[in-house]
């Protein structure tokens, strides 16, 4: 055989290997030759590549009796409590690391403040981190990934960093480089499309299979689900939502764009605009020294004129946005996440009406706006771009056949 021949042979390995995988995951209990009816591989290679995946620890048996009665049957069922990863969110000078199984329950967690640093450095001490994490965890794992969510700019493709906040990593490609220090398969992502990944397997967006996730921070970010599947062009990071002009004679954004809708909606945004109007006198019972966005939606919740101004404007400019999301993916779903989902009660009804107004009906007719499940756990994206990798085929072939 030609070199090109054993690649074929290894990815119709690879994507028969994942496809039965995939089926013991979404149906199991689930029996051979219903997988075989289900994937039309023949009963063989079914049988071939569920002993690979039982030796492996991946499926379990599991006894049961036939529906039909008689002679008890045997299902297939995926393990995954077994399975590990550890899940890095490298933030705004801030490092979150989580250990999850592959169900997605949290085994251990650390936070500690990250400042710049030059390259090299920088990737030292990442490493250093991370693998003392590891083995801080106590107790022998079966860790089968690393997962690195971050701001910015990823090419998730090549493992590359496009563009981080914080860090000189433009052009690093971080996966490799982490990979070879720690001998771990690493994946990377950014962290809003990460999320909406999560929300779609764990989360909010469980029950749909095309979703938009919005999310209000620091920026202004989304992403975009569709058929299942994070929407990227080549790899990269697409859905930079945040720098849609909202204010054609609005501020500077540190894209070197004026008005884009991050620089309208973020949280440090809504808070300076509060500041602004307290110090020309509006009354308020906001405290001008103790501004945060909690204070602003509480206040907001309580009637508070100013508070609500603010929070109103931003829904309205957020909507906007959100229709243009709206009319571009018809999704079944829309998510908001952030801060001011605080203030949900006030804030998703004008977000509503927004798109209602913006977009079109047979697209906007019963499109549930819900908040985002994880707004607190910073992590999660991780988490997912490993179980993605797991049913993708890439991570379950790495698990099966290490590399010497
Ligand atoms: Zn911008």
């Amino acid at each position: 055989m030609t070199r090109g021949q054993i690649a074929n042979v290894d990815l119709v390995k690879q994507v028969n290997s994942s496809a039965v995988y995939r089926l013991i995951d979404s149906q199991g209990p689930i029996s051979r030759v219903k997988i075989a009816e289900l994937s039309h591989l023949a009963p063989a290679s079914v049988t071939k590549i569920t002993r690979t995946l039982l030796e492996h620890g991946l499926i379990r048996e599991m006894e049961h009796q036939a529906s039909t009665g008689g002679r008890r049957a045997i299902s297939l069922t995926t393990v995954t409590r077994d399975f590990h990863l550890v899940s890095v969110k490298l933030g705004r000078e801030e490092l979150r690391l989580a250990l999850y199984d592959l169900e997605g329950n949290e085994a251990g967690r650390r936070t500690l403040p990250f400042p710049r640093r030059e390259l090299e450095p920088l990737l030292t001490a990442l490493q250093r981190e991370i693998a003392g994490f590891i083995r801080e965890q106590g107790h022998p794992l079966r860790l089968v990934a690393l997962a690195v969510v971050m701001p910015g700019l990823t090419d998730a493709r090549l493992g590359q960093v496009i563009y981080h906040p914080s860090y000189p990593l433009a052009g690093v490609p971080l996966a490799a480089r982490l990979g070879q220090a720690l001998g771990l398969p690493v994946f990377i992502g950014n962290d809003i499309r990460a999320q909406a990944l999560a929300e779609h397997y764990y989360g909010a967006s469980r029950d749909c299979l095309d979703s938009v996730l919005v999310s209000v921070h620091h920026g202004v970010g989304a992403g975009i689900i569709t058929e299942g599947h994070i929407f990227k062009s080549q790899g990269r990071d697409v859905a930079e939502i945040g720098h849609i002009r909202v204010d054609p004679l609005g501020d500077r954004c540190h894209c070197g764009n004026f008005g884009c809708l991050e620089t309208m909606v973020a949280d440090a945004a809504l808070l300076r605009q509060a500041g602004h109007m307290l110090s020309q006198g509006y009354p308020s019972r906001l405290d001008p020294d103790r501004l945060s966005m909690t204070a602003l939606c509480q206040a907001a919740l309580a009637g508070d004129r100013l508070a609500r101004e603010v929070l109103e404007r931003a829904a309205e400019h957020l909507g906007r946005a959100l229709a243009i999301m709206v009319n571009l993916f018809n999704p079944q779903k829309v998510l908001l996440s952030g801060a001011l989902c605080e203030a949900e009660r006030l804030v998703f009804p004008i977000v509503a009406k927004s798109i209602e107004y913006q977009s079109l009906p047979s697209f906007h007719q019963g499109l549930p706006l819900e908040r985002a499940r994880f707004q607190d756990d910073q992590t999660i994206g991780g988490l997912a771009l490993v179980k993605r990798a797991l049913l993708e085929g890439e991570l379950l072939q790495l698990i099966m056949e290490p590399k010497s």
